[in-house]
């Protein structure tokens, strides 16, 4: 989760309590980009200040739910802004709001951006109990505005085996399966498209079922109606250490096998079980935008392998290549649709010119690796 909110360009995360007449606890909790550490305000309204000299307008924001109980969650607030932290005007107000799941970001457009140097976030939970919040980001760009027209997916989500273990924690991890699986959608097609208007493999319904078996997670069926199995057994090991691992594992399969619904799959090379460099291909795009969402732990990442061993060893060097390009992961996924005879050597050629080849790209990462390697 760190590294997607480092990616991202926001305006500030920052955090100070200078203009507040008292001081709520914990506050840099709540800036600090890691969402196992919380603000905690047991006011009924409590009064969060971004000071950080502001310059240009916030025109869209972040709240991320904490791992606690939902009830502890935000649910009414308004977000204003100052100039001399004393006139303060509202730029946003929102009402009965709920997160899908723990660990959860809403976005929001400001709804009367100006600009302001402060900005503060005056929040409630439903019953004006103890208020209880992961992290707030603000951003100067409306982080919609490319995807506002994305269509989601129809979800039939299905519990096969609700008396299992695995099934519980489910339950406790996402309130709202469709709207949880929704969000991860759309997230996927932000990261392989470059906006909701891309001709983009479309995906009309996902049947998502737990069930009591072997396995991780996979994907059956083909766009633009698929089926996600995801393993009540898995989900038992994950929890094990922490719901916040349960919640790093979850969507992090979720990423990978979403992909598989949303990729353009290559072309003029076989198909997934007669033809390695098209397995190859499919499995590293979903592995690079599982990494690309920062739901890896990229200390795992090693030199060594092949560009053709599929997953993460393919998925962490194609994440690699935004290092040269930010659109990289876009532009490769893109060279699927457009190559009549898809290879990873054409595919370079096709993003990063005619002189660039795969061993040339791969070599360099290794290069990469080894000296990532050196300085641990
Ligand atoms: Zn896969």
């Amino acid at each position: 989760m760190k590294t997607i909110l480092t990616l991202l360009i926001f305006l500030s995360c920052s955090f100070s309590n200078i203009y507040a007449k008292e001081k709520p606890t914990d506050q840099p909790e709540l800036t600090d980009n890691n969402l196992e550490t919380y603000y905690i305000g047991k006011k009924k309204k409590n009064q969060l200040i971004f000071n950080t000299d502001y310059t240009t307008p916030v025109l869209s924001y972040r709240i991320y739910s904490s791992g606690e109980l939902p009830k502890h969650d935000p649910a009414n607030w308004v977000l204003k802004g100052s100039n001399d932290g004393k006139k303060w005007t509202v730029v946003d107000e929102r009402k009965d709001q709920t997160f899908c799941s723990r660990f959860q970001e809403n976005l929001y457009v400001v709804q009367k951006p100006a600009s302001y140097k402060i900005y503060m976030l005056e929040a409630s939970t439903k019953d004006k109990g103890v208020l209880i919040l992961a992290d707030v980001c603000l951003y100067d760009k409306n982080l919609e505005a490319e995807w506002s027209s994305f269509i989601y997916p129809n979800i039939d989500f299905q519990v096969l085996d609700p008396e299992t273990e695995g099934a519980k924690f489910y339950n406790k991890l996402v309130q709202n399966p469709d709207e949880y699986i929704k969000y991860h959608a759309k997230k996927v097609a932000e990261i392989l498209y470059f906006s909701a208007d891309d001709p983009m493999t479309e995906v009309k319904n996902i049947k998502y079922t737990l069930e009591d078996k072997k396995g991780v997670s996979a994907k059956g069926g083909s766009s633009p109606n698929i089926h996600i199995f995801y393993s009540t057994q898995h989900i038992e090991k994950s929890t094990k250490e922490s719901l916040f691992k349960l919640d790093f594992e979850t969507r992090g399969v979720l990423y990978h096998e979403l992909t598989h619904g949303y990729q353009y799959e290559p072309k003029g090379c076989g198909n997934y079980s007669n033809n390695k460099t098209f397995w190859a291909c499919i499995e590293g795009i979903a592995d690079a935008v599982r990494a690309e969402a920062g739901l890896f732990d990229m200390s795992t990442r090693r030199p060594g392998g092949n560009w053709m061993d599929g997953y993460r060893t393919t998925g962490f060097f194609i994440q690699w290549m935004k290092t040269k390009d930010p659109d990289a992961i876009r532009k490769f996924h893109r060279t699927a649709k457009d190559l009549d005879v898809w290879s990873f050597d054409a595919a370079i050629k096709s993003v990063f010119g005619e002189n660039e080849s795969i061993e040339g790209m791969w070599n360099e990462y290794q290069e990469f690796l080894l000296k990532e390697a050196a300085s641990k």
